[in-house]
């Protein structure tokens, strides 16, 4: 068998399909190729070096793509328990993060994930073989036909776990799209970077408060005024426009709709711990303190002044009636004027791909070509930030890997 990217879904689908051989009495042969120098090199960088391996609670309403069922069916058959005993089999130990529920491991560095994936693999079994990038994979009378740049290979059966197209210099460089659509497979499109900082016009005054980082929440409104999505969290201003995880949230969301309703509008919340009535309340109150006074709980002198401006109020003094509404209206819903978003160098996820419609859910195997198994972020399904992207790369890999191994016959 053959394993198509050693990332950490092929990783994972490799080790459970090598144990699922040797549990049926047969001799392990699974071999993975990846297309990379360096294996991992995405697991390596992940979570700022400490790889945020999963979250301590895990639903399908962490994810978005193909339909909450089908998510919910695959990420049933590996719960976040699993990823836990299977990393503490190899030595690896977690904790929770208080405020966000995502785990770490211990040592708070990529590098332990990547050795105990590793680690499991040599284990079980499993050959990874690199650099080795599929560049065809057809269907013959035998089984299937590889071809590498190291040369041709067949197998009976194949997994596929070649990623999206996030990251592209770790390998993930999207070449993976092209092999399912060979074998037949359709792709639910658009794909689009997700979890990927949103860009705002140069001369936009968000760019010029870089580094200030508070909590905020966003909406995307559809062309008919209903909200489609939204996201709340720390929000980060960059010399390029809006990151931190309720952008990164957000932004596959807008960027799907950006194509489908392109006059959908994303609004941000400056103060999503007050409502609307409570803002209008706390301006009424300051009086002829002015804006300033009555906002310097909440925002920086800096933002205040952006925020007045934003609205044509005037930052001190009596605030008139209309500026009153007008500012309530910025601080509690300003549209953001995005121009774009950083690209598949800086996304941490690929929104589209292989949709889950199109493969077996109890194990991964294609419905359009039997003896392809698929597994992580190929597949039409991306996680919100916090750990839900491995876990779907550990759910679907172990499913893939399990069945595959189980099924294959050399
Ligand atoms: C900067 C960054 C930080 C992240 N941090 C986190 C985090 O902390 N927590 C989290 O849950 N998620 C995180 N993610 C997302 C997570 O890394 C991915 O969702 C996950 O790695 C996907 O696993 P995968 O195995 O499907 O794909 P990948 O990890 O992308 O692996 C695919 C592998 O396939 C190989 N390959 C591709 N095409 C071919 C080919 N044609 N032939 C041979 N090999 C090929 C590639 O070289 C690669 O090794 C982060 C992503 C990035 C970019």
């Amino acid at each position: 068998m053959v394993v198509v990217g050693a990332g950490a879904a092929g990783l994972f689908a490799a080790t459970f399909a090598a144990r699922a051989q040797r549990a049926a009495g047969r001799a392990v042969s699974v071999l993975a190729l990846d297309g990379a120098r360096r294996i991992g090199a995405k697991i390596l960088v992940s979570g700022g070096g400490r790889c945020n391996v999963t979250h301590w609670q895990v639903g399908a309403a962490d994810y978005a793509g193909s339909t909450a069922p089908a998510i919910r069916k695959v990420l049933g058959r590996f719960g976040v328990d699993r990823t836990v005993a299977f990393f503490r089999e190899q030595g690896v130990e977690f904790y929770r993060e208080a405020d966000t529920g995502k785990l770490f491991p211990i040592t708070d560095s990529a590098r332990t994930i990547l050795d105990a994936l590793l680690g499991a693999a040599a284990g079980a079994g499993v050959r990874v073989m690199h650099p080795a990038a599929v560049t065809a994979l057809a269907r013959g009378p035998e089984g299937f036909r590889l071809e590498t740049a190291a040369g041709t290979c067949t197998a009976r059966s194949v997994i596929l776990a070649t990623g999206g197209q996030s990251l592209p210099k770790s390998g993930s460089d999207g070449s993976g799209f092209a092999l399912a659509a060979a074998l037949g497979h359709g792709l639910a499109r658009p794909i689009v970077p997700a979890l990927v900082p949103l860009v705002l016009p140069g001369d936009h005054w968000i760019r010029g408060l870089s580094g200030l980082a508070l909590p905020c929440r966003f909406r995307l409104v559809s062309a008919a005024g209903k909200v489609s999505a939204d996201s709340q969290g720390s929000t980060l201003c960059t010399h390029t426009g809006l990151s931190g995880p309720a952008t990164l949230d957000i932004s596959r969301h807008w960027l799907v709709s950006r194509l489908h309703d392109p006059a959908a509008r994303l609004l941000i919340d400056w103060l999503p711990a007050l409502d609307a009535a409570a803002v209008e309340r706390l301006l009424l109150d300051a009086g002829p303190r002015g804006i300033l006074a009555a906002l310097k709980p909440w925002f920086s002198e800096r933002l205040v002044r952006c925020l007045s401006a934003e609205a044509a109020a005037p930052p001190t003094g009596d605030l008139p009636r209309e500026a009153r509404r007008r500012l309530v209206g910025v601080v509690k819903g300003m549209e953001l004027p995005v121009s774009g978003d950083r690209g598949w160098n800086v996304a941490e996820a690929t929104a589209g791909g292989v949709p889950l419609a199109e493969v077996r859910l109890d194990s991964m195997e294609s419905r359009v070509c039997p003896g392809v198994f698929l597994a992580g972020e190929l597949l039409d399904v991306d996680g919100r930030i916090g750990g839900f992207n491995f876990q779907w790369a550990w759910a679907s890999g172990f499913t893939a890997g399990s069945a595959a191994g189980g099924a294959d016959r050399g």
